[in-house]
């Protein structure tokens, strides 16, 4: 039974990259029967938004991951937010200073730029911190304080050490302590860093297994000598590797083909079984053939041993083929629902639709839901039902051209005219009678129709986008046509 967490700083919505670490975390608690938490890093005030809480969880939320600890929950290892646990860390910061292995550094901002201006220009780039306070004497220490200078908190990185483990994803991984300069693990405010703050809250909250991206497997060598320092249990570790486009370049936020945030999938009408199967797929696979999943699903199958170390590929058409597939499976009352907010922010339905209206919408949907990516989709798909004027393209350009057109048309007309019932049964009777009167049948009758009427030589059922069009449209389309 693992304890696992999703530790996100909350700068912000919840992103695609998180949201795979956080479906990762979670399906291996869930798969051990343990407990999935989630925590927030927000020592860095610079980079912290107060919504960034309330927009994770809500991402979180979505996408069905449940969890058993947290800040609206509680749970009995918390507070679960790292500016509520300043107290806590102070007992071990003073452990490291007394037992010689941080130490106080009051090296100024312009210090250490100085420093690195020096050392680059030995041409020794980011070296590191030089030590400069490693071995203040107690006078020094004293004497700066009497200045009132106050000190960041430096942790004393032991020279030459090899700071091996097992990762559960990429095997024996070994770090050399000399290429890691001592870090600072509190600020001259007191706040911790997060390399410090992550180890006490991992230890304390009992993390079994932590999950994360490999941006953070530099810093895992410094979080094990610090639990060594410590003489405090180590949690394994897993560090996913990275998310690429489909150009093979490192997935930036500003990546315009690639969808980011996950409040942005919800609002284009997304389903959040979709994109959970999709992400489930950024760098886990499957046993067998299969690619679609359920949660459940997931969560008896996953396994960290078939989670690749080589980067995922994130594929913008493979996530809309795939929403595809569960929209077209989802009950047709589910899609109305999520495509109607996105016809009335187009304008084409008013706010507040009466049955008739309502009727006619699911109608429209039934029409295009195997079509759609996603529900937002339906405005574009269904503008010929809507669009006043209407725009002829090259091919039904083509088609109207032909020299049996308006003979069609005009019977059409006359029937439609007459029409005492524009349902979509009644359009193959009015469509027979075209045929008796003209001789013309099959292509050469449809394509002509529906050309001239959508404006396109492809599109869904004929009898239906028809009735969806309506008789006033029909007859007017015409007219103007003919
Ligand atoms: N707060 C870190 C982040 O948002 C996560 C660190 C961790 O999982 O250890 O990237």
């Amino acid at each position: 039974q693992l304890r696992v967490r999703y530790a996100p700083s909350p700068t912000g919505h919840l992103h695609i990259g998180g949201a795979r670490t956080a479906l990762f975390d979670y399906l291996a608690a869930r798969r051990s029967g343990g407990a999935f938490i989630v925590r927030f890093e927000d020592t860095d005030q610079t980079r912290h938004l107060e919504s960034g809480i309330g927009n994770q969880l809500d991402g979180l939320k979505w996408l069905g991951l449940d969890w058993d600890e947290s800040v609206d929950i509680g749970g009995p290892y918390g507070p679960y937010r790292q500016m509520e646990r300043l107290d806590l860390y102070q007992p071990y910061i003073d452990q490291l200073v007394r037992e010689g292995n941080a130490y106080p550094c009051f090296c100024s901002e312009e210090d250490l730029e100085q420093e690195r201006a020096e050392q680059e220009s030995r041409g020794e780039l980011a070296a590191g911190y030089s030590g400069k306070c490693r071995s203040l004497t107690a006078e020094q220490v004293a004497a700066f304080q009497a200045e009132g200078r106050k000190p960041s908190i430096r942790f004393r990185v032991p020279a030459q050490k090899i700071v091996a483990f097992e990762d559960k994803v990429r095997g024996h991984v070994e770090f050399e302590s000399d290429g890691i300069g001592d870090f600072i693990i509190a600020r001259p405010d007191g706040i911790p860093t997060y390399n410090f703050a992550v180890i006490i809250d991992d230890y304390m909250m009992k993390i079994s297994l932590v999950i994360r991206g490999e941006e953070h497997l530099s810093n895992t060598p410094r979080q094990i000598m610090m639990y060594e320092a410590l003489g405090l249990s180590v949690p394994e570790f897993a560090h996913l590797a990275l998310i690429l486009n489909t150009d093979r370049k490192k997935m930036s936020k500003r990546d315009e083909s690639i969808i980011q945030f996950i409040a942005q999938y919800k609002d284009l009408g997304y389903l959040p079984e979709a994109v959970v199967n999709f992400i489930a797929l950024l760098g886990w696979s499957p046993k067998g053939e299969e690619e679609f999943f359920t949660k459940e699903e997931l969560i008896a199958q996953f396994d960290l041993d078939r989670v690749s170390k080589s980067p995922a590929v994130f594929d913008m058409d493979k996530l809309n083929w795939m929403n595809n597939h569960y929209l077209k499976k989802a009950p047709l009352s589910q899609v109305v629902e999520l495509s109607l907010p996105h016809l009335q922010k187009a304008g084409y339905i008013a706010a507040e639709p009466d049955q008739e209206t309502l009727d006619w919408v699911a109608a429209l949907v039934g029409l295009n839901q195997d079509r759609m990516r996603f529900a937002a989709e339906i405005v574009e798909l269904s503008a010929i039902f809507f669009k006043e004027e209407l725009v002829l393209d090259e091919e039904a350009t083509a088609a109207l051209a032909e020299e049996h057109v308006p003979v069609v048309l005009k019977s059409f007309l006359a029937q439609v005219e007459q029409a005492e019932q524009f349902t979509p049964e009644a359009m193959p009777a009015l469509l027979k009678q075209v045929q008796k009167e003209t001789g013309y049948k099959g292509k050469p009758l449809f394509m002509s129709i529906r050309a001239g009427l959508t404006g396109q030589v492809h599109g869904p059922d004929l009898n239906m986008s028809l009735y969806l069009l309506g008789k006033e449209k029909v007859v007017s389309r015409l007219q103007k046509l003919l």
